[in-house]
């Protein structure tokens, strides 16, 4: 028995299932999670391995992460992070306290969306997919909406335009070519008495860039054509002009559509998602006319991708940040605008590491091409899987054959934390 708990298992007569994963009690997971790892362990004759087994079992639930790659919006990491908890209460989700009446759990988040983007009304679905798949089916569902094709674009994770669309019950009507597509091209499809056109679609094209001979339309051009114009902005870019941000908008943001003055150049409806400019949790945002939305409620589509309590609850804390103009509190915002000064300030706590420049970029498919000037600290060599495998994981990148973590993502809480790491690593 002393061998089992020392971890050593003589070879030639394997322990029972039992006994060793009674010997893991040390990794902290309930016990049928340790039983399969010692069961997996002596199917495979090979019962020492059961402690490591049971350890990538332990790395495969969520749990938080130090992100050290200087990317703001790390899809892997889950894009925007921030801060949550409460408490075991009920809450007022579905209750009027005016009326003691039945309420609906999207009136006190739609006000606030509204307030934020200068819409009429707004609502929240799961994801920003779900939120255009949505406005489709209730506006398009058995007629055309018409699309450029240098629009029918893919967001990472499998999100296709054209799919979408399809899904919806909404007839994809294409126009134009993948560079170029006029107003005129739009016009002739919405002219011609064989296309039943319900909606023209505006699809910002987050993740990549199109040079050269181009030309798309303007929203505003777009707005004008007659049928309501919903433009999916992806990104969630709240206002161009930043209000939130003492410093106003960086230069890095450039021309990203933002849903204020998207809704202002006539706009109907825009959709973004919650976690990612708008540094919110998984959520998708549509905003827009009153009757629009209205017509997005009431489809029975939005019972089925209606988000719960947490993710309500979190994103009004984001959009109540907003609100009062408070970029600090919203955690992208707060580490994408720091000076390098700012992150130079930091640089005691990692004395005795190598200093380097580096850049940040946003992420999250946003903003592609976009370097932050951020600041780093390296150690020589790969230590990417040591790091990985602490108690609370760093994820740091390798380049030129150092380990560098970039300070921008790091929160300065962390910077006792990560520095010890390193130097652990360099050793
Ligand atoms: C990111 C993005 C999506 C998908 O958003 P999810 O919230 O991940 O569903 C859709 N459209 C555009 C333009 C995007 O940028």
């Amino acid at each position: 028995m002393g061998d089992l708990a020392s971890g050593a298992v003589p070879q030639d007569q394997p322990p029972s299932v039992d006994r060793l994963a009674r010997s893991l009690a040390h990794i902290d997971l309930p016990m049928p999670l340790l039983v399969d790892a010692a069961r997996s362990a002596i199917a495979d004759g090979d019962p020492n391995s059961a402690a490591e087994r049971a350890r990538s079992i332990k790395q495969r639930l969520l749990a938080p992460v130090i992100n050290g790659t200087g990317v703001l919006l790390h899809t892997n990491l889950g894009r925007a992070p921030l801060p949550w908890s409460q408490t075991a209460d009920y809450s007022n989700l579905e209750v009027d306290l005016t009326t003691g009446d039945r309420g609906d759990r999207q009136h006190g988040i739609g006000m606030l969306l509204a307030q934020a983007c200068g819409a009429e009304a707004a609502m929240v679905v799961n994801n920003c997919a779900a939120a255009v798949m949505l406005v489709l089916a209730a506006l398009a569902q058995d007629r055309m909406a018409v699309v450029s094709r240098g629009e029918l674009v893919e967001i990472g994770g499998g999100f296709r335009v054209p799919d979408v669309m399809a899904w919806s019950g909404a007839q994809l009507l294409e126009v134009g070519t993948t560079n170029r597509t006029r107003r005129s091209d739009y016009a002739a499809a919405l002219a011609d008495p064989r296309n039943d056109v319900a909606l023209v679609v505006q699809v910002h094209r987050s993740n990549f860039r199109l040079l050269g001979y181009t030309e798309t339309p303007s929203t505003t051009e777009l707005a004008q054509l007659g049928p309501p114009l919903l433009f999916n902005i992806g990104s969630g870019l709240l206002d161009s002009r930043c209000p939130w941000l003492s410093g106003g908008p960086p230069p890095w943001l450039d021309s990203e559509p933002a849903a204020r003055q998207s809704i202002e150049a006539g706009a109907s409806l825009v959709t973004f998602s919650g976690d990612k400019l708008f540094g919110g949790p998984q959520a998708g945002i549509i905003a827009g006319r009153a009757e629009l939305v209205e017509a997005c409620r009431k489809h029975p589509l939005a019972r089925a991708l209606r988000p719960g309590s947490l993710v309500l609850a979190a994103l009004q804390n984001t959009a109540l940040a907003y609100l009062r103009q408070d970029g600090e509190a919203v955690d992208f915002w707060r580490m994408a605008v720091l000076s390098t000064d700012q992150l130079r300030n930091r640089l005691d706590a990692y004395e005795g590491l190598r200093v380097t420049d580096t850049s940040s970029t946003p992420g999250g498919g946003t903003l592609p091409g976009v370097e932050i000037k951020s600041l780093g600290v390296a150690v020589a060599g790969d230590h990417t899987k040591q790091l990985r495998s602490l108690p609370r994981p760093i994820i740091a990148r390798v380049c030129d054959g150092e380990t560098i973590v970039d300070l921008r993502t790091v929160h300065p809480v962390d910077d006792i934390e990560v520095a010890a790491a390193l130097h652990q690593a360099a050793v």
